[in-house]
């Protein structure tokens, strides 16, 4: 018989097998069974009977009580390729994805450089991540003023196959990804609506701040979180999305954008903008909103003083406002969760002087969402269902992806086999693939929920602090 030849985009050497456990969550319940991986798809699910009665003489892999479920898909990655991999970049970015149980990120069309912002970088983005990328990657492109008023060179970028557009109400810190303003993203949903895509909006405008807090500040209360917050308060997010709604409704039935779609990232106010989005929402935009973990994890009042790993935009509040983040989420107001992983090198995070107001704004969290979601969801009575409609389900419906975010037939095999129950401590014992692990804000915790496996279109691309070798992530394009 000969050998069966090396698959180097999988740890298994045949593409034709079962798994099985006593818990994988389907879109009709927790079941115990089996689901058969032929080709990168899912070909079957059973249930236990079935499964005892005509079992498969085939491959199979037990994985027991370990829950198997839709891999993750996160749609608001930065992974900083082409232009500052010294930042993150494909391979690292996407091998942390794999170990963390996500299948699929969707990355952000700036911190790269170029941006993203036209059908020639789009072109860049996808020779950079040609050969690199261990799980699926989709992108994001820009809407820019430069580009928001050019219906060819949009259409262009669109044709190219980003899965929708993003943009900024505030400045992005990126010099080459300038803020657009109301009348930048009726246009872009005028567009948008033609493609039935979505426009991803970063929901902040600058407000005149109450006499104080400037970067001349001294460094002193530079080094205060609390500064921090002042300088962002949640008065930005809700001036910003009172905005959005205004164009929003031209994607109503019937209106001039119908087709096109607004997703607001990261929300951390879940006061007043939250409000107006449940508003938005009753009277039938086309409206959804994402928040992150870290909001939900963390309060502005635990934040030490200097400890810049936990600076992001919008900032993280006060722990009244992260219970009403999570009320929200249970009561299906915010739709879906996202990293927003944004790292940096550790310089620019200026761990030496601890200026919040300096500092790069990001939080690295990528490999870690899964854990991070669920231990600190665990007070909340979060489920597996919620996990997978907020991190597979929504997410794939946002970003277009049909054949994404279930366990079902027909679907491609985009798994993660975990074990809620066991704890970890993340420190530096841990194996962590991201880039620079030291600038991640969860280093330090403890975390419930180990990964075991993950698959990407039935490829065993990690299992127990292994990697394929090869880098076999399909680039994700719209058509
Ligand atoms: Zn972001």
């Amino acid at each position: 018989m000969p050998q069966p030849s090396v698959n180097e985009c999988s740890l298994l050497p045949h593409n034709h097998y079962w798994i099985t456990s006593k818990r994988i969550v389907t879109p009709k319940g927790i079941i115990s069974g089996a689901v058969e991986i032929n080709g990168g798809n899912i070909v079957s699910v059973v249930g236990e009977e079935d499964w005892r009665r005509n079992p498969s003489s085939g491959q199979v892999r037990d994985y027991g009580e370990a829950v198997i479920m839709p891999g993750l898909i996160d749609v608001h990655a930065h992974l900083d390729d082409p232009g500052r991999t010294e930042w993150e970049g494909f391979p690292s970015g996407t091998r942390a994805a794999a170990a963390g149980g996500l299948t699929t990120l969707i990355d952000m069309p700036l911190n790269s450089f170029p941006s993203t912002v036209s059908e020639e970088t789009f072109k860049l983005k996808l020779e950079a991540a040609e050969g690199r990328i261990y799980v699926d990657v989709g992108f994001w492109g820009g809407l820019v003023p430069e580009n928001a008023f050019n219906a060819s060179a949009l259409e262009g970028l669109l044709r190219a196959g980003v899965l929708g557009l993003k943009s900024f109400m505030c400045p992005s810190g990126i010099n080459d990804f300038p803020m657009t303003n109301a009348s930048h993203i009726k246009e872009g949903l005028s567009i948008l609506s033609k493609y039935r895509r979505p426009l991803l909006v970063h929901a902040e405008i600058k407000q005149e701040l109450e006499g104080y807090l400037t970067l001349e500040d001294s460094t002193e209360s530079a080094r205060s979180y609390s500064t921090y917050v002042k300088t962002r308060p949640a008065s930005w997010e809700e001036a910003a999305i009172r905005e959005l709604l205004t164009v929003t409704k031209d994607t109503r039935t019937g209106g001039p954008a119908e087709g096109a779609h607004l997703h607001i990232v990261h929300l951390s106010d879940a006061r007043c903008s939250l409000d107006l989005i449940k508003e938005a929402k009753s009277r039938g935009d086309s409206v959804t909103v994402e928040t992150c973990p870290h909001y939900l994890a963390f309060s502005a009042e635990e934040i030490q003083d200097g400890d810049t790993r936990f600076k992001c935009a919008p900032p993280i509040r006060d722990a009244a406002n992260r219970e009403k983040l999570w009320e929200a989420l249970t009561d299906g107001h915010i739709d879906m969760l996202s990293s927003d992983h944004s790292p940096t090198v550790p310089e620019l995070k200026l761990f030496g002087t601890g200026d919040f107001l300096r500092a790069w704004g990001g939080i690295s969290s990528l490999q870690f969402v899964l854990p991070v979601t669920w231990s600190y969801g665990h007070k909340y009575g979060l489920t597996l269902e919620q996990l997978v409609s907020w991190w597979s389900e929504k997410p794939a419906k946002l970003a277009g992806l049909n054949l994404k975010g279930a366990i079902a037939i027909g679907y491609y095999a985009d798994i993660v086999v975990w074990e809620p129950e066991v704890e970890f401590d993340l420190n530096d014992n841990h194996p962590i693939y991201l880039k620079h692990p030291s600038i991640s804000a969860y280093l330090g915790s403890r975390l419930s929920g180990k990964v075991l496996a993950t698959f990407v279109r039935g490829n065993l691309v990690y299992e127990e602090g292994k990697h394929a070798p090869a880098a076999c992530g399909v680039p994700i394009l719209a058509r």
